[in-house]
C-alpha cells in the first residue's frame, strides 16, 4: 500500500481525496499555486509544493511540476481528481515511466475514450446502443449535411475531444449547418488544441443518466448504480441525484450491464463513469465515458456507503475489489447540489471575493465537501463550484426536505452562491415529481438564462479581475496561511511541513 500520495488537484476535491488518505494513514501531499497559498487543500494535507503562479496552465495543468513535487517529496502515487489533468493520458503516462502510481486508469484507456467517436465505434462493437450519427471526424461539410440529412434534424455537432459542453451546436435546419459547424471547429480548436468535430441525432427533452462502474486489475468489473444528472445549466450538471426517477428494475439492471460491458471493452481499470443519454421512450444510448472521479461521486457513495476514493486507492495498489455486483447494497435517495461562487440573479455572472460569514447545515443525512472556509479569498482563477452539498434519506420526498432544510441553513457571506437557486429547483412541481429533463433550467426560469452574459457586465469582470490578478501577484510568502480562522484544519498540525 502507499505511504505518501500526492493530490494533483485543488478545492473541495483534493480535500475530499485528503480526507480519505487520512482515513487509510497514507500521508499527503498538496499542490498549490501562488494563488491558493491559503486555500483549505494545503492548510490540511501533511505537506504541500508550490507548483507555480495563479494562472492553471502555469501550474495545476503543468504535468513537470506536478511530478517534480512527487519526486521531491516521495510520494509513490497521484490522485487528479476530476478537471485539470485527471483525463491527460499524457500525464498519467508520464506518472509511470516516473515510477510513480496513477490512481486512475491507463494513459491507453483514457486515450480509447478520450475521443468521443473512436468511443462510439468501441461501444458500437462491444455491443451498446450509441446515439445515431457519424463515428469519425466530420471531413467536409458536405458529409456533415449528407449525414444530418440522414438522421434527421435536429441534430447536435460535438468536437470529438470535448468535454464541459464546448463545441456543442444544436442545428434545427440545413441553412444553420455550415456557420454552426465553422464556430464549432474553431470554439473545439482553441479549447481542447483539436479542430475535429462529428454530429449526432439531438434528443429532444432526454434524460441525462450514467452508471458509476468499478474495475479492478484482476479482470473484474461491477456497476454501483445511477446518477440521474438532467438538471443542466448549458450542459453542465448542477443537481444530481440517485436513484433516477425514469429507471425500472429492469431498465436499471440493462444499462447497469451495458454500462460493465463498456467499461470491460475498453480495457478498463479504476473508477470510470458511463454516461447515457434516454429518450422519452426510456431508449438509453452511450453518450460518453468519463474516465476519472466525478464531481458528483458523493450521491452513490451516500447510497451504497461505500467511500470511491479508497475504492481507487486499493485498485490503483494492486488489490482486487472486495465485493460481488450481488453483494453492493443501494440503499435510500441521494441528492447532491453543486454550490457555486456565482450569482444566479445575473445570468450566474462568477462572484468573487472573501467570505466573511460562514453557517454550514449540518444535521442527520447531510454531507458538505468544501473547499473554504470563513475568511478565504475565493480566487478568480478557477472553476466557481466552491463546495458540494449532499443528503441522503430513505425516501425520495425525505431527501428532498432534508436538502431544501440544510439550503435554508446554509449561510454564506461575502459573495453571491447558488444556495437561492437551489432552493427554487427542489421547490419546482417538475423537480418534486421526478418527471423533469435536460431542459428543466431552461423552462424553470423567467427570462433565457443561457443566455451569453450581457457585455456591459462581462466588461465590468474583466477589469476586476484585472484588478486582482495585480492583487494576487505579491512576492512568495506574503499570503501564507494565517491559521487563525480555520482551527479545525489545525487539527491536521501540517503547517510545519509546508515546503515551498
Ligand atoms: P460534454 O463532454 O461536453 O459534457 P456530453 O456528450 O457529455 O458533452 O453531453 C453533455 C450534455 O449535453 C448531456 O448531458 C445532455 O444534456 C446534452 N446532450 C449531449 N448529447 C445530446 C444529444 N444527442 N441530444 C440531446 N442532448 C444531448
Amino acid at each position: 500500500m502507499f505511504e505518501k500520495i500526492l493530490i494533483a488537484n485543488r478545492g473541495e476535491i483534493a480535500v475530499r481525496v485528503i480526507r480519505t488518505c487520512r482515513e487509510m494513514g497514507i500521508q499527503t501531499v498538496a499542490v498549490f499555486s501562488e494563488a491558493d497559498r491559503g486555500a483549505p487543500h494545503v492548510r490540511y494535507a501533511d505537506e504541500a509544493c508550490l507548483i507555480g503562479p495563479a494562472l492553471s496552465r502555469e501550474s495545476y495543468l503543468l504535468p513537470e511540476n506536478i511530478i517534480a513535487a512527487a519526486r521531491k517529496t516521495g510520494a509513490q502515487a497521484v490522485h487528479p481528481g476530476y478537471g485539470f489533468l485527471s483525463e491527460r493520458a499524457a500525464f498519467a503516462d508520464r506518472c509511470v515511466d516516473a515510477g510513480i502510481a496513477f490512481i486512475g486508469p491507463s494513459g491507453e484507456a483514457m486515450r480509447a475514450m478520450g475521443d468521443k467517436t473512436a468511443a462510439r465505434r468501441a461501444m458500437r462493437t462491444a455491443g451498446v446502443p450509441v446515439v445515431p450519427g457519424t463515428e469519425e471526424g466530420l471531413n467536409d461539410d458536405a458529409e456533415a449535411v449528407r449525414v444530418a440529412d440522414e438522421v434527421g434534424y435536429p441534430v447536435l455537432i460535438k468536437a470529438a475531444m470535448g468535454g464541459g459542453g464546448k463545441g456543442m451546436r444544436i442545428v434545427r435546419n440545413p441553412e444553420e449547418l455550415a456557420s454552426a459547424l465553422r464556430s464549432a471547429r474553431s470554439e473545439a480548436l482553441s479549447a481542447f488544441g483539436d479542430g475535429a468535430v462529428y454530429i449526432e441525432k439531438y434528443l429532444e427533452d432526454p434524460r441525462h443518466v450514467e452508471f458509476q462502474i468499478l474495475a479492478d486489475a484482476h479482470g473484474h468489473t461491477v456497476h454501483l448504480g445511477e446518477r440521474e444528472c438532467s438538471v443542466q445549466r448549458r450542459h453542465q450538471k448542477l443537481i444530481e441525484e440517485s436513484p433516477s426517477c425514469i429507471l425500472d428494475d429492469r431498465l436499471r439492471a440493462e444499462m447497469g450491464t451495458a454500462a460493465v460491458r463498456a467499461a470491460e471493452a475498453a480495457g478498463y481499470v479504476n473508477a470510470g463513469t458511463i454516461e447515457f443519454i434516454v429518450d422519452r421512450n426510456r431508449n438509453f444510448y452511450f453518450l460518453e465515458m468519463n474516465t476519472r472521479l466525478q464531481v458528483e461521486h458523493p450521491v452513490t457513495e451516500m447510497r451504497t456507503g461505500l467511500d470511491l476514493v479508497r475504492e481507487q486507492i486499493l485498485v490503483a495498489s494492486g488489490s482486487p475489489l472486495r465485493f460481488t455486483q450481488e453483494e453492493i447494497p443501494f440503499r435510500g435517495a441521494a441528492i447532491e447540489c453543486r454550490i457555486s461562487a456565482e450569482d444566479p440573479d445575473e445570468n450566474f455572472m462568477p462572484s468573487i471575493g472573501k467570505i466573511t460569514r460562514l453557517v454550514e447545515p449540518g444535521g442527520p443525512g447531510v454531507r458538505i465537501d468544501s473547499g473554504f472556509y470563513r475568511g478565504y479569498e475565493v480566487p478568480i482563477f478557477y472553476d466557481p463550484m466552491i463546495a458540494k452539498l449532499i443528503v441522503w434519506a430513505e425516501t425520495r420526498d425525505e431527501a428532498i426536505a432534508r436538502m431544501k432544510r440544510a439550503l435554508s441553513e446554509y449561510e454564506i457571506g461575502g459573495i453571491k452562491t447558488t444556495v437561492s437557486f437551489h432552493l427554487q429547483a427542489l421547490s419546482d412541481a417538475r423537480f418534486v415529481s421526478g418527471n423533469y429533463t435536460t431542459r428543466f433550467i431552461e423552462q424553470m426560469t423567467p427570462g433565457d438564462k443561457q443566455d451569453a452574459p450581457d457585455p456591459r457586465i462581462a466588461a465590468a469582470f474583466a477589469t476586476l479581475v484585472k484588478h486582482r490578478t495585480r492583487k494576487t501577484a505579491r512576492p512568495a510568502g506574503s499570503s501564507g496561511p494565517s491559521g487563525t480562522e480555520f482551527s479545525a484544519w489545525k487539527l491536521a498540525g501540517r503547517r510545519a511541513g509546508l515546503r515551498k
